[in-house]
């Protein structure tokens, strides 16, 4: 008999960030196509995607008009480098259009594949920068536990997660300080604002400590994403900002999730209220259409860059797919959807009605210890105890058992920690949220019930 296509996939797959158990016993979910928010499997079943794809797909599965750019791009010319000094109009448009939505009055853009590789370019621009200046032992970078970066080398040193040590990373000369999540990390009787002093001034010793004439550089996601969720505690960005400046430590925001509307507007670093020296993007910068990363940088890291590379007559570095004139159109055509297209608009419209309907959920239930989030960025967090936020036992897998009861209920959510995250697509309707809150209910009340 022919092999199911659940099982051709797991015959033929090597699994990246895949439960293996879980999908053996399970079967891979294959999917053929997708309308609005919804993707439909091999077999006809229909899941409401909460999770837009890996955050990107924040127009959803079918729009015709990032299609038909796509396409025309496609037919027109289909693809180009931006080495020696060639490159494509699209390429062009996209680096003006970028530095015009950017919290920037001026800056330059720097193209890649990928989130990882724009982090990793951003790391050899800040090395060939410093080296570049007189100061080549300014290398170090500062990041924080639970940060998500990527997974090349470089990005995965930067990453904050225990399970990078299966490949003996991080590289010496990254540092994670602590996550700046309050509810889980702040001790007994601090406040916020003493929470947030501490971290402040852990940053400054660590600096001390290492000596600043060793820093390269500190990254940050404005909200951590594959972290769980994870907003600032009050007043982060505004307590080690000027510190970074003192010692001056350039700070770059990797927007890859939180860029283009996801927080409610076009930056995260806006809904935080910071300026960065730099912006990373990528995901939703082509709502998931094309492969692409950017490195948008600001005035004065812009303009020190530019005078380095000018020194040595060149930066030597790029992808051949950098600046890709289809990722570009495609680029253009999704800024243009979700700022004129009443995307980022129904993200604002409906964010407190997300909230809403997620605190109901977290106060009905006795083992919701904490709902964060902002925008279409929400996680819900599991708890044994309450009172206590005492975890569930790690082997007990709860917020997969979560997980894998949505989708079979049709929804897909992303278990992460023992919290499950949601951060559907920006076209979301109230009915479509409706049903969401419905079956992510149903299965937290199914799970918990197990586990009682
Ligand atoms: N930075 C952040 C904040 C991310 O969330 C991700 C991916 O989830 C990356 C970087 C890496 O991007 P990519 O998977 O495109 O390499």
């Amino acid at each position: 008999t022919p092999q199911s296509w659940e099982a051709r996939a797991d015959e033929y797959s090597f699994y990246g960030f895949t439960d293996l158990p879980s999908v053996h016993q399970r079967g891979a979910v294959v999917l053929t196509h997708g309308e609005g928010p919804y993707v439909f499997d091999v077999n006809g079943k229909r899941y409401l995607d909460a999770n837009s794809g890996l955050w990107n797909m924040v127009a959803g599965f079918d729009h015709k008009g990032l299609a038909d750019a796509a396409k025309a791009q496609y037919d027109r010319f289909p693809g180009y480098h931006s080495f020696f000094g060639r490159l494509s109009d699209q390429t062009v448009l996209l680096s003006e259009k970028l530095i015009e939505v950017s919290p920037f009055d001026h800056g330059r853009v720097f193209y890649t594949n990928s989130g990882s590789e724009a982090n990793d370019s951003m790391v050899k621009m800040l090395w060939f920068l410093h080296a570049s200046e007189g100061n080549p032992k300014r290398r170090k970078i500062l990041t924080r536990w639970n940060a998500y970066h990527g997974v090349t080398v470089v990005s995965a040193s930067m990453t904050g997660k225990p399970y990078n040590e299966v490949f003996g990373l991080p590289m010496d000369g990254f540092i994670h300080l602590t996550c700046p999540h309050y509810w889980r990390f702040g001790q007994e009787g601090e406040t916020e604002q003493a929470f947030t002093q501490r971290l402040a001034q852990e940053l400054e010793d660590t600096i001390q400590r290492e000596g600043a004439d060793t820093i390269a550089g500190f990254f940050a996601e404005p909200v951590m994403g594959a972290g769980g969720v994870i907003p600032p505690s009050a007043g982060y960005f505004q307590a080690i900002q000027p510190i970074l400046k003192k010692y001056g430590i350039p700070l770059i925001s990797d927007e890859v999730i939180c860029g283009f509307g996801r927080t409610g507007n076009t930056w995260g670093c806006q809904t935080f209220d910071f300026t960065p020296d730099a912006i990373i993007s990528s995901k939703n910068l082509t709502a998931g259409l094309f492969p692409m990363g950017a490195v948008i940088l600001g005035p004065e890291l812009s303009d020190r860059l530019q005078a380095a590379a000018e020194k040595i007559e060149e930066f030597p570095h790029g992808f051949t797919a950098s600046g890709h004139p289809v990722g570009c159109a495609i680029a253009l055509k999704a800024i243009d959807v979700v700022m004129n297209e009443g995307l980022a608009e129904n993200v604002n419209r409906l964010s407190p009605r997300l909230e809403a309907g997620l605190r109901a959920i977290m106060d009905r239930s006795e083992h919701i210890g904490e709902l964060r989030g902002v925008g279409f960025m929400w996680a819900l967090e599991a708890v044994k105890d309450k009172p206590t936020k005492t975890p569930f036992d790690g082997s007990l897998s709860v917020s997969e058992r979560i997980a894998n009861t949505c989708t079979d209920l049709g929804l897909i959510c992303r278990p992460l920690g023992q919290s499950i995250v949601l951060c559907p697509p920006f076209i979301l309707t109230e009915e479509q949220m409706d049903e969401m809150f419905e079956k992510l209910e149903q299965a937290l009340n199914k799970v918990f019930a197990e586990l009682a």
